[in-house]
C-alpha cells in the first residue's frame, strides 16, 4: 500500500512517531538548525551513539544521501534516523542525493518496523536549498517508495515551509 503522506507545522522534537529524521552533518557530532534542536531535546544519548558509530562502523562520518538510526533520548519517538542532506549547489545537480536522504531513511525505518516517520525539510536551511524544489522532491520521493512505513508526516518549520508542501502534495 502507498504510504499516507501528511503536513504539519511545528518543531519535529515535539512530534510523536516511531522514528524522527535528524537533517544531520556527516560528523554526526550535532550542529545547528534541526539537528541542534533534537540533540538539545534528546538528550546526551543521543549523541553518545553518535560517537559510537563514528568509532565503528563510520569513521569518516555519514556520506550525504545516507542514512543511519539511534536511540532517540528523551524524544517522544523511539529512534532518530540521521540523514545527511546535499549542500545546493547551482554549479551541479545533487537532486538525486537529496531524494537518496529519503529513500534511504525509509529503507532504515524498515530495517527498524518503524510505520510513522516524521521528516523536516531537509536540506532546506543551513544547506541552502531552495524550499519548493525541496519540497517537491520530498513528496515525490516519498510518494513513490518502497516501504513499509504507513504514515510519513513532514513537520515544517514555518508557513512558507508548510506552504511549499502543501503546493508539492497538491502537484501545483
Ligand atoms: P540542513 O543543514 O539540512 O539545511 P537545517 O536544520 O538547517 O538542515 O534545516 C532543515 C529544515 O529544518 C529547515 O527548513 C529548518 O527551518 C527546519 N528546522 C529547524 N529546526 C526545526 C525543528 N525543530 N523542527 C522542524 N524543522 C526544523
Amino acid at each position: 500500500m502507498a504510504v499516507s503522506i501528511e503536513l504539519t507545522l511545528g518543531d519535529i522534537t515535539r512530534f510523536g512517531a516511531d522514528a524522527i529524521v535528524n537533517a544531520a552533518n556527516s560528523s554526526l557530532l550535532g550542529g545547528g538548525g534541526v539537528d541542534g534542536a533534537i540533540h538539545r531535546a534528546g538528550g546526551p544519548d543521543i549523541l553518545a551513539e553518535c560517537r559510537a558509530l563514528r568509532q565503528t562502523t563510520l569513521p569518516d562520518g555519514l556520506p550525504a544521501g545516507q542514512a543511519v538510526a539511534t536511540t532517540a533520548g528523551a524524544l517522544p519517538a523511539d529512534w532518530v534516523i540521521h540523514t545527511v542532506g546535499p549542500v545546493y549547489s547551482t554549479m551541479e545537480d545533487r537532486s538525486a542525493t537529496l531524494a537518496s536522504c529519503y529513500r534511504s531513511s525509509l529503507a532504515v525505518a524498515d530495517e527498524l518496523g518503524a510505520r510513522t516517520v516524521a521528516f523536516p525539510a531537509v536540506s532546506a536551511g543551513v544547506y541552502g536549498w531552495p524550499m519548493a524544489d525541496a519540497a517537491r522532491i520530498a513528496v515525490g520521493t516519498v510518494r513513490t517508495a518502497d516501504t513499509r512505513v504507513d504514515t510519513v508526516t513532514f513537520v515544517l518549520f514555518g508557513r512558507d515551509a508548510y506552504r511549499a508542501f502543501e503546493d508539492a502534495l497538491s502537484g501545483a
